[in-house]
């Protein structure tokens, strides 16, 4: 035995790798453009929609308490959760469709995610400089100047998450009210909740995890390459170019010294927002927002070179083959999303905002009127769902000379239920007893909204005439 290693104390091995802070660089491209341009739009959809109004009601306004959702003028209740079932397998195949086309285009430029992980990039950089700055700064002791500076990111990384959440929170009270509420210190326990949480989500997120979300938590990086085939556009090295890379002089005739295109530069792995080397090839880390892109495209411009030795392209083209753009998955995906697509606005723009349920009265089955009349009781639950009143007409009708007892005519207020009693009335029939079917039908003075019925039964009591 060998005593030397008896006493050594046992070595502990750490399996999780520390990720290593990500310190980008910032650069300018046509990429960068559009990418800051789609930014811009969503941003202002999702800050600006919540303010807007229509018909003296916030036209976006998701009223969970009352469990109602209030869309542009039309209100949808639980039991239209099919309809947001729909949208989302839409979004679904959506994304499919555009992954087999074009990779991870949606994680790039439009993923909630990316977005504010870019503001809050662009915050880091205002407030603590550029990256060697930044860098250097954190390897530098506490001083006055670098509190200052971490300061005013943290306030700045912090009012941009609290205008987050309060934006997100708007969409479920409403928002001219939040901001009355917190300006009079009144805010409900549970809003009070929810701003905190959203607040410290989208400052976690986007501040600290960043690329870990994408890389670790999101389950799309982990199936897209499911979706992926040779003829899906990538962002790519071209690597037959590139090779062999090394630096030279702008002036040097790089061919000559058995160079390729790539000086080795590192600027595409320093712009990188989750911090790889495109140049190994294709990686699931990789988020497709093109930053490389651009970043290469500058150094190419410089050297003077052709641009595009990173860029969006297929596996096909990188190995000198042809590009199928149209292939039989992808016809699949955007063939399933366009019926998808038209069945649901048919089903949306054909929706009836009134719904109509009858319960029998269980208590007393029926009644026998004069000898020679027999009544049924009812309740009509109708639910107006429009954002509209609407005059409702009853009838009934299945059995001969039926008749409704009491009005027939009723007003149902917008985003209401109303419940009415109704005494149904036949002729009284000699015979068995049995039950038959009557069907209730409630129409609106509204074109188009005439037929909405219901079935239910209608008891005919035997010769001893006793409920
Ligand atoms: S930016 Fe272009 S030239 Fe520079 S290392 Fe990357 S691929 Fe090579
Ligand atoms: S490799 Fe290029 S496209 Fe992929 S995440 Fe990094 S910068 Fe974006």
């Amino acid at each position: 035995m060998n005593t030397d290693n008896a006493n050594q104390e046992p070595e502990l091995i750490d399996l999780y790798q520390k990720p290593e802070k990500i310190y980008t660089r910032s650069f300018s491209g046509h990429f960068r453009t559009l990418r800051l341009a789609g930014g811009t739009f969503l941003f202002l959809l999702f800050f600006g929609t919540c303010w807007i109004n229509l018909n003296g009601r916030q036209a976006v306004l998701f009223d969970l308490p009352a469990r109602q959702f209030h869309i542009f003028g039309t209100t949808y209740w639980p039991q239209d959760f099919i309809l947001l079932s729909w949208l989302l397998i839409i979004c679904a195949f959506g994304l499919f469709a555009l992954t087999v086309f074009a990779g991870r285009i949606w994680c790039g430029y439009t993923c909630p995610q990316s977005v504010f992980t870019w503001v809050f990039m662009w915050a880091e950089r205002i407030t603590e400089g550029e990256r060697n700055r930044r860098m250097k700064m954190d390897k530098e002791p506490m001083s006055l100047g670098k509190f200052l500076r971490k300061s005013a990111k943290h306030t700045l990384w912090l009012s941009i998450a609290f205008a987050t959440a309060l934006t997100f929170v708007g969409y479920f009270i409403p928002i001219r009210q939040l901001v009355l509420d917190l300006a009079t210190f009144d805010v409900s326990p549970w809003g009070i909740f929810w701003l905190g949480f959203f607040t410290l989500a989208t400052y976690g997120n986007a501040g600290y995890l960043r690329e870990q979300v994408c890389i670790y938590m999101c389950p799309y990086a982990r199936f897209q390459s499911v979706m992926f085939d040779n003829d899906t556009l990538v962002v790519a090295y071209d690597k037959h170019r590139g090779e062999q890379r090394g630096p030279r002089k702008k002036s040097a005739d790089h061919k000559t010294m058995g160079l390729g295109d790539c000086v080795d530069c590192s600027v595409c792995v320093q712009v990188c927002p989750t911090g790889i080397d495109i140049r190994d090839g294709l990686q699931y880390q990789c988020i497709g927002c093109a930053a490389c892109i651009d970043a290469c495209d500058t150094i190419m411009d410089k050297m003077g070179y052709d641009k595009g030795l990173i860029r969006y392209t297929t596996d096909n083209e990188l190995a000198g083959q042809k590009t199928h753009w149209l292939r039989p998955r992808l016809i699949g995906y955007s063939s399933a999303l366009f019926i998808m697509i038209c069945l649901f606005i048919f089903s949306v723009g054909h929706r009836v905002p009134l719904e109509l349920e009858v319960l029998r009265d269980r208590n007393v089955l029926f009644r026998v009127i004069n000898d020679d009349q027999v009544e049924n009781i009812y309740t009509l639950k109708v639910a107006n769902k429009d954002q509209q009143p609407h005059h409702i007409k009853i009838r009934v009708a299945g059995i001969e000379n039926l008749k409704i007892a009491g009005r027939t005519a009723i007003v149902v207020e917008p985003g209401s239920v109303q419940q009415e009693i109704i005494r149904v009335i036949a002729p009284l029939i000699d015979g068995a007893p049995s039950t038959r079917p009557v069907r209730f039908s409630i129409s609106s003075s509204q074109p188009g909204l005439e037929a909405i019925s219901a079935e239910s039964r209608f008891m005919v009591p035997g010769p001893e005439r006793k409920p």
